[in-house]
């Protein structure tokens, strides 16, 4: 992979990496000529920005599959920033220990207040909550809101503006000092209710589900209608081509289960309905093993999705086959 070098920040006195012999505060992650699909100059549809102390984590996450392509077809361009050359001692600190004493060192503000400042054509934060805005500064944090597949899609929409913009701000240590939450960035996010040791794994899946969901990215865009959680559309099938598209089967649940060649592998059967060529048979299995999946491993999704008459036909079947109550199913209470 080739690093393109940026200058440090104009002005400051910065102790730049040296990565592969050039110093560089920032490196965008970048593809020689011929691993370029396409040789346009066209500005990208969403550009990603990544502060971080660990910049070469992202060597390699972000360089396979539907990330990679995006990248190669100009739809996405990614920046890794150092946080440490922002730093002006000679230790390059970018942590110190917490006011008021407890355990463990806290993020400096800082160098995450000049790096972010050193991107150039970022929104204030005043402009950036308002309804509409193109550009994000997302602090990675437990505390923040929870990234579900409607955040990533809020997210992902940004690059519709032909203007998005995304800052990912990683947190280390004990966490980063609450100023940039309060006064630099726009939102805090979660990837779930767990404690990483730092944001960089957050920002990588943030980068990747986004990416996935900006058109163009999926060879084929329908199949990430209907994934797991994909709530725009209702739980009808579309009849397309030679059979069942699988679009909009989700409608909010997760997804059915999926199948390929060998049709019999090791005395297991794939099950005969896909096999039948009956397109409306399948349809209606996929539903009702998307349904029965749902109800096993996430009830809780059951309670948001509009249900069509078909499919609370097909659940009483399920918890009829399964002898399960709907009830028995739902979330435990602390009141019950
Ligand atoms: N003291 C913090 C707390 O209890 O919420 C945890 C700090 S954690 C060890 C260090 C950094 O990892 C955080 O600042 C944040 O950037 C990142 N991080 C930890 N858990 C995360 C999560 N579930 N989602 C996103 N980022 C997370």
């Amino acid at each position: 992979m080739v690093v393109r070098a940026r200058t440090a920040v104009p002005g400051t006195e910065c102790f730049a990496r040296h990565l592969g012999g050039q110093e560089r505060a920032s490196f965008a992650l970048d593809l020689t000529s011929d691993q370029r699909l396409t040789t346009n100059d066209r500005v990208p549809r969403m550009k990603i920005d990544i502060l971080t102390i660990f910049p070469d984590f992202f060597r390699g996450p972000l360089d396979y599959g539907i990330v990679r392509r995006a990248r190669e077809t100009g739809l996405v361009e990614i920046a890794i920033h150092d946080l440490r050359a922002f730093t002006k001692d000679k230790h390059r600190t970018v942590d110190d220990r917490p006011f008021g004493g407890g355990e463990g060192m806290v993020l400096k503000p800082e160098p995450i207040f000049e790096c972010l400042e050193s991107l150039g054509d970022v929104a204030s934060r005043e402009m950036r909550l308002r309804a509409g805005a193109p550009q994000s500064v997302i602090l990675l944090s437990a505390q923040g809101r929870r990234l579900d597949q409607t955040l990533a899609a809020e997210l992902s929409a940004l690059s519709q503006t032909g203007k998005g913009r995304i800052v990912l701000i990683c947190g280390r240590y004990e966490g980063v000092d609450e100023r940039i939450s309060e006064h630099l960035a726009d939102r805090e996010v979660s990837i779930g209710d767990y404690v990483l040791s730092g944001g960089e794994l957050g920002a990588a899946v943030i980068v990747d589900t986004v990416t996935r969901l900006i058109p163009g990215a999926v060879g084929n865009q329908n199949s990430t209608r209907q994934e797991s959680f994909t709530e725009s559309c209702s739980g009808q099938t579309e009849l397309a081509g030679d059979g069942p598209s699988s679009t909009c089967v989700s409608g909010g649940l997760l997804d059915y289960p999926h199948y390929t060649r060998p049709a019999e592998y090791r005395g297991m059967e794939v099950p005969e309905v896909l096999v039948n060529g009956n397109h409306e048979q399948i349809r209606s299995w996929r539903r009702k093993t998307a349904l029965a999946k749902t109800l096993r491993n996430r009830p809780d999704l059951l309670q948001r999705v509009r249900l069509t008459a078909e499919d609370e036909e097909f659940l009483a079947q399920i918890k009829l086959d399964q002898g399960t109550d709907r009830d028995e199913a739902r979330p435990v209470s602390t009141k019950d």
